[in-house]
């Protein structure tokens, strides 16, 4: 066996994958530029440590289900004015996570709320935290279930455990008593202890509607708001824009400053629909909800 198969072994034994793979490269590189002993052991180590930090990196982005990956540098900034930098460049130094208060993302469709909120998830992953992407109405089913399945507490955990919990399309359906009795369970559990970044298409004084209660909805506010940043884009839909440069939506007299209607499968989402709804009332485990077991705020 030579040097190099032994070397090879060892490393395969070892389990380090980067530095076998890499290991001719590293060691042609270290005859052209003669490093130090303690410079060549270094290379060989940042190599296994870099692909096990990407290997890392790409398991936790796995894990947190996020709907696509956007950036901020992909964000145009320049076509939503509304939104203030120095606010997005504060919520980039994540500070946010370290002091577990919440981000909220309002406006209507297509301003890149989601974008935002999984560029603001894709930031904390880089840097070590855990993060959990949902859609309310996906949350509201899942927890729902496991209401009904006598296992809420365990699967809480999920929504409790990750740093930052992002929370997609709150209000696009609205909730029925158990969504919204669950709702503030979690939002109470997580309340200065996990991020919730949060996007709506409703402003604050909608939110009744989505609750169905004003009572529920101002206790959910108040510890949502509490320790928070809201963005509140004000703007035109970036899918509109596409479609209009497609000549898709031939609009007369645009660019008017007017702003362009919702296409209609987003009108769509908009609607006041209720979902059939199970009573929270006429289930048996107590849940704990403003007005009913607690004072209301
Ligand atoms: P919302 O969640 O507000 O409905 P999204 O974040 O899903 O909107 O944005 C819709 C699409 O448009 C996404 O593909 C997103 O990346 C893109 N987008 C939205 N706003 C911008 C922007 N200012 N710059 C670049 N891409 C954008
Ligand atoms: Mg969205």
């Amino acid at each position: 066996m030579t040097a190099i198969e032994g070397l090879q072994a060892a490393l395969n034994g070892l389990g380090l994958k980067a530095v076998e793979a890499r290991l001719e490269n590293l060691l042609e590189q270290a005859s052209k530029k003669e490093p130090s002993y303690a410079e060549f052991l270094q290379d060989l180590l940042s190599c296994e440590v870099d692909a096990r930090r990407t290997r890392y990196l790409r398991a936790r982005l796995q894990l947190a289900h996020l709907p696509f990956i956007k950036t901020f540098d992909q964000f145009d900034f320049s076509f939503q004015p509304s939104i203030d930098e120095r606010q997005i460049r504060e919520l980039r130094s994540l500070r946010f996570i370290h002091e577990a208060s919440n981000v909220i993302l309002l406006g209507p469709p297509g301003v890149g709320k989601t974008h935002l909120s999984v560029a603001l998830a894709e930031a904390a992953i880089q840097s070590g935290f855990g993060a959990y992407f949902m859609t309310a109405h996906d949350l509201d089913n899942d927890l729902g279930r496991a209401y009904r399945e006598g296992r809420l507490d365990r699967r809480m955990r999920v929504y409790l455990a990750p740093k930052v919990l992002i929370i997609d399309e709150m209000g696009y359906l609205p909730l029925d008593d158990l969504g919204a009795t669950i709702f503030f369970q979690l939002i109470s559990a997580r309340y200065e202890r996990g991020s919730i970044i949060l996007t709506s298409n409703k402003s604050y004084g909608d939110w009744g509607s989505i609750f169905g209660d004003p009572i529920i909805a101002t206790a959910i506010l108040d510890r949502l708001l509490h320790h928070s940043t809201t963005i509140n884009i004000r703007g035109e839909s970036y899918r509109l824009k596409d479609r209009k440069k497609a000549g898709l939506f031939p609009q007369p007299g645009e660019d008017a400053g007017r702003p362009a209607p919702f296409p209609a499968t987003e009108r769509f989402h908009n609607g006041p629909r209720r979902q059939g709804s199970t009573s929270p009332r006429k289930t048996s485990a107590p849940l704990t909800a403003p007005g009913r077991s607690e004072n209301p705020p």
